[in-house]
């Protein structure tokens, strides 16, 4: 361990990190903390930002999920080569902080967004819908539903309008929910290796909800995340044995 936070510090001190040979990326990547999954294409780094925002990366890939929170918030951190948005809302899209780390990376998200970014981001967007199918980060990325069905709910996230996303990373699925309840389309998913789940009211579920879920479609790793006001400490009791319930500080002040 400390032989890495040696290798980082020295690159960290190096002006021009940016034009580094495409090896040393990897190296660059080991600043990225955090639990990692064993795939067929390698590890996968799991590294939590804050709240709804995180970072899958293997390989030469660094995925941004939802980054908002400020350019700041990832300076320290490998650029992204391919960036997620959920869905418009502030907690998840926030075009000053895209600006601020964009760099070659291009952006994948729903019509919404995309109708909704600046000239300079939109140039490197596209839109997925619901049920497509397509090539992201050199992998099949899977855009399913994410929409609230509680009657006083539906105003927050209408069906079609925001995306999840099911990454085929090598030979595991990695699926990021979005906001979303425990709709039909989540307790129907198949061989999940690792799920993002959201539990936070009013705008997505409550942990039971999420919990009956979790046991219907049993993802083999669950990390609760958008779930500021939630006691998460209660999910593995109500998952029991269907699912490894990982709880990670997505709070943290810094
Ligand atoms: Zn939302």
């Amino acid at each position: 361990m400390t032989q890495r936070r040696s290798v980082i510090a020295g690159l960290a001190a190096l002006p021009l990190i940016g034009l580094l040979p495409r090896g040393m990326a990897f190296a660059q990547a080991a600043a990225l903390a955090g639990d990692t999954l064993a795939t067929a294409s390698g590890d996968v780094t799991i590294h939590p930002i804050h709240h709804a925002s995180l970072i899958i990366a293997w390989g030469d890939q660094v995925v941004y999920v939802d980054p908002v929170g400020g350019s700041s918030l990832y300076q320290d951190l490998p650029p992204p080569t391919a960036i997620l948005i959920t869905h418009a809302h502030g907690d998840h899209f926030d075009p000053p902080t895209l600006e601020g780390i964009v760099g070659d990376a291009t952006i994948l998200t729903t019509d919404q967004v995309l109708g909704k970014l600046p000239a300079g981001l939109k140039d490197k967007a596209s839109a997925a819908a619901n049920g497509d199918s397509v090539d992201f980060a050199g992998i099949k990325l899977e855009v399913v539903p994410a929409y609230n069905t509680t009657q006083d709910r539906l105003q927050y996230h209408p069906k079609g309008v925001g995306n999840g996303y099911i990454l085929n990373i090598g030979d595991k699925r990695v699926y990021v929910a979005g906001d979303t309840e425990d709709i039909p389309e989540m307790r129907a998913l198949t061989n999940i290796d690792m799920a993002f789940i959201p539990m936070n009211l009013p705008y997505t579920m409550d942990i039971n909800q999420a919990a009956d879920a979790i046991k219907a479609f049993k993802p083999k790793i669950v990390y609760p995340y958008h779930y500021q006001g939630t006691k998460v400490e209660d999910l593995p009791a109500l998952v029991g044995d269907a699912a490894e319930v990982r709880l990670r500080d997505w709070y943290k002040e810094s």
